[in-house]
């Protein structure tokens, strides 16, 4: 049988079971309903889009895999090719993964070994944010601050290679000046924690960080797996505030298909390069540059550009706004908006039960996780449907 993703197997209620997909909907045997949490963020574009299932259709035909160990093929070039052509900076050798946690992992690693291969192993800290959330692997959890994983902090006790810091500038120049020669990297969510609870700080905590790193010869990583392609309004955070080291994932495939992807610039690039098989970056995920992934992902990114989604997810803010203005009410603590995520943070947590049986009745998937109740929706949607998706969760405190 399945064991489900974060559930308690014995106390949780049936999933629904989805007999089909299209656009921004879901599909039961009873009905259909809006996914407003886009298959944990990745559908940007909704579900069978024409262009992406032929894509996938096309490279099926003529291989689905093989290993990027020795070998290499034209999905996987044209894809690098892309990020190269459309990310901000140096950041243009990517290193391909199968998920977001693996690909913060690499990120981490790359850091670390970094400064190893410049003979400074005292380097052995990361600077992290409190809330943050980078992936479901062990080293992931560490730079991590879910409470979900606070067991792994009974079990194992504070960790002395994480730093966890709130985005508050004195906090960021206080752990710089304390431990700027033990830190190899600083990785943030940025400007939008997403799985910590949505929530939003303001680019002027980056713009130090970026000063600060730069001072003290720290890298920088940008985990936008979460916050990639247009989720908080920009197209990418690193376009405003350039890192060592970006991480993308979820919508890098348009959701078709797990892949990440570890970006660095040419300055860590360089601290690997050279005649020392030693320096190498040890890494190799089985399914690293996977050509279906890869050739879904290079038509969601030309469809990104050529569709003009940043337009599009101003006008879902925009909607938003408008929707979510004076809304209140006693049991909310505060409704935050950010591009194309939405969320309306409780007191009471308890007040939240129930929620997902009474938007499915309005046609709405929704998947509220502790205090927050939220909706990242695909960005074709219409505005029909983004106000339905609206209304239903404003409906909930009537
Ligand atoms: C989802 C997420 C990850 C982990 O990605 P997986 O593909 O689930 O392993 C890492 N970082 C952030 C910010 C995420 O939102």
């Amino acid at each position: 049988m399945i064991w489900y993703p974060y559930e308690q197997m014995k106390t949780m209620k049936p999933p629904f079971k989805i007999v089909d997909a299209k656009g921004v909907y879901l599909k039961t045997p009873e009905r259909e309903m809006i996914d407003s949490v886009s298959s944990w963020w990745s559908v940007i574009h909704g579900y069978k889009h024409p262009v992406l299932t032929e894509a996938i259709k096309a490279q099926a035909d003529n291989f689905s895999h093989v290993m990027l160990g020795g070998l290499t093929h034209e999905p996987a070039e044209k894809l690098s090719e892309k990020l190269q052509s459309c990310l901000p900076g140096d950041l243009d050798y990517s290193f391909f993964s199968d998920s977001g946690s693996v690909a913060v992992e690499v990120a981490l690693k790359m850091a670390l070994q970094y400064y190893v291969n410049r003979g400074q192993t005292q380097r052995t800290m990361v600077l992290s944010l409190t809330h943050a959330y980078h992936g479901d692997t062990f080293k992931t959890m560490e730079v991590g601050d879910d409470e979900d994983y606070h067991f792994i902090l009974e079990a194992y006790g504070e960790s002395k290679n994480v730093v966890h810091i709130p985005t508050e500038i004195p906090a960021l120049k206080k752990a710089f000046e304390k431990y700027h020669d033990r830190l190899n990297c600083m990785i943030v969510e940025p400007l939008l924690q997403g799985a910590g609870g949505m929530r939003m700080y303001d680019i002027s905590f980056l713009k130090e960080a970026r000063q600060l790193c730069d001072e003290y010869g720290v890298l920088l990583i940008f985990d936008e797996v979460a916050t990639g392609f247009g989720r908080t309004g920009n197209r990418f955070v690193a376009d405003l505030v350039l890192p060592d080291i970006l991480v993308l994932g979820k919508a890098l495939t348009g959701g078709y298909i797990g892949h990440a992807v570890t970006v660095a610039n040419k300055k860590v690039y360089d601290g690997f390069y050279g005649d020392e098989p030693e320096k190498a970056l040890m890494h190799g995920p089985t399914f690293m540059g996977n050509a279906l992934a890869c050739s879904v992902a290079l038509k969601s990114i030309e469809l990104f550009e050529q569709e003009n989604y940043m337009e599009k997810i101003h006008k879902i803010e925009k909607i938003t706004r408008r929707e979510m203005a004076g809304f209140e009410d006693p049991r909310i603590k505060e409704v935050r908006i950010m591009g194309g995520c939405v969320c309306v943070e409780v007191y009471d947590r308890l007040c939240l039960n129930g929620y997902q049986q009474f938007a499915y009745e309005h046609g709405v998937f929704s998947r509220p996780f502790l205090n927050y109740l939220y909706a990242m929706v695909p960005y074709i949607i219409a505005e029909e449907e983004l106000v339905l998706v609206l209304r239903t969760m404003k409906e909930w405190f009537h």
